[in-house]
Parts: C-alpha cells; sequence; structure tokens
C-alpha cells in the first residue's frame, strides 16, 4: 500500500483499511504474515505522521518442538516522516537531519514497508505454539507433547543428579 501525500492538505487525515500479504525477513527463514488493520496518516506542517494498529496471522515454526502454527503478531504505528528528497550526502557531520525518516521525491509513503518493519521486529525470537510446549526429546526426538521416553527424567531439576 503506497499513499501519494500529496493529495492530503495540510490538517488533512486519511484513514484506510490495511490488509496485506507481507513477508517478513528475519535473521532465519523468511516469516509469511497476512496483514489486516487500520491505518491513519495525518499531514502536519512539515511531512505525514503514519498511526495505526496492525495485527498479522504469521506462520511460524515452534522453537521447541518444530511444530508449524499461525502465531499472532500486532503492532502500533506511529511514525512521522518529513516531506522532500532526504539529506544529501555531504560527508560531513551527522546532523538531526539524518535521523529524520523521508517520504521520497515521488511522495509516495510506502505504507506495506513501515508495516513490514515494524511486524518483523515483533517475530519472537523463540516462538512457542503454546506457552507450556515440553518440545522435542534432545536424545531421541521424542515429542514430549505427545509421548514421554527413556530420557524424560535426564531433563529438569531432578534428573540433574548426575552432573
Ligand atoms: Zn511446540
Ligand atoms: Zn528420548
Amino acid at each position: 500500500m503506497r499513499v501519494d501525500v500529496r493529495d492530503l492538505a495540510p490538517g488533512e487525515t486519511l484513514r484506510a483499511a490495511f490488509e496485506e500479504h507481507l513477508t517478513l525477513h528475519g535473521d532465519g527463514q523468511p516469516t509469511e504474515a497476512q496483514a489486516h488493520g487500520e491505518v491513519r496518516i495525518d499531514r502536519t506542517g512539515q511531512g505525514v505522521r503514519l498511526r495505526g494498529r496492525i495485527e498479522a496471522q504469521a506462520d511460524l515454526v515452534c522453537s521447541r518442538c518444530l511444530l508449524d502454527f499461525t502465531g499472532t503478531l500486532s503492532v502500533d504505528l506511529d511514525e512521522g516522516f518529513a516531506l522532500g528528497s532526504g539529506p544529501q550526502p555531504d560527508g560531513g557531520e551527522l546532523g538531526p537531519q539524518d535521523f529524520v525518516q523521508w517520504v521520497g521525491p515521488d511522495h509516495q509513503l510506502d505504507v506495506s514497508e513501515v508495516v513490514r518493519q515494524h511486524l518483523q521486529i515483533a517475530v519472537p525470537m523463540a516462538p512457542l505454539h503454546r506457552p507450556d510446549c515440553r518440545g522435542l526429546c534432545p536424545v531421541c526426538g521424542a515429542n514430549w507433547n505427545e509421548q514421554r521416553c527413556e530420557h524424560v527424567s535426564s531433563r529438569g531439576p531432578q534428573g540433574r543428579s548426575d552432573l
């Protein structure tokens, strides 16, 4: 979703439903996410402010038992963007203008990219398909959510007497 902010007069607000399929590129495997929510874009004096609340159904893999499951990510957006072509690299020291996000010279605000970056950060480092997932046996690979194996007592406080 891209919004041409030239269509907005200063003080004007655009509200739009957001519904998109996004691919989140984290450190590991890409995560597919179906995002939906609502955004509002306010035209301010020097730029635009993007706010909204987005939820996404993301395809995650449980970090303990490797089960594929759908997790819900939710993010709140509140980002300001300045209008213009952005700072020109002049080789000088960084100034305040270098830390501002800019809407490019085409005046297109790439809402999808902002949402994608926020959701990417919201992907848990170690997703769990349920909070009490017991995981897989590190010895024989048995799924401890479904069965017990002879190694089940070697993990946990009771099993550490052999250390
Ligand atoms: Zn699990
Ligand atoms: Zn085992």
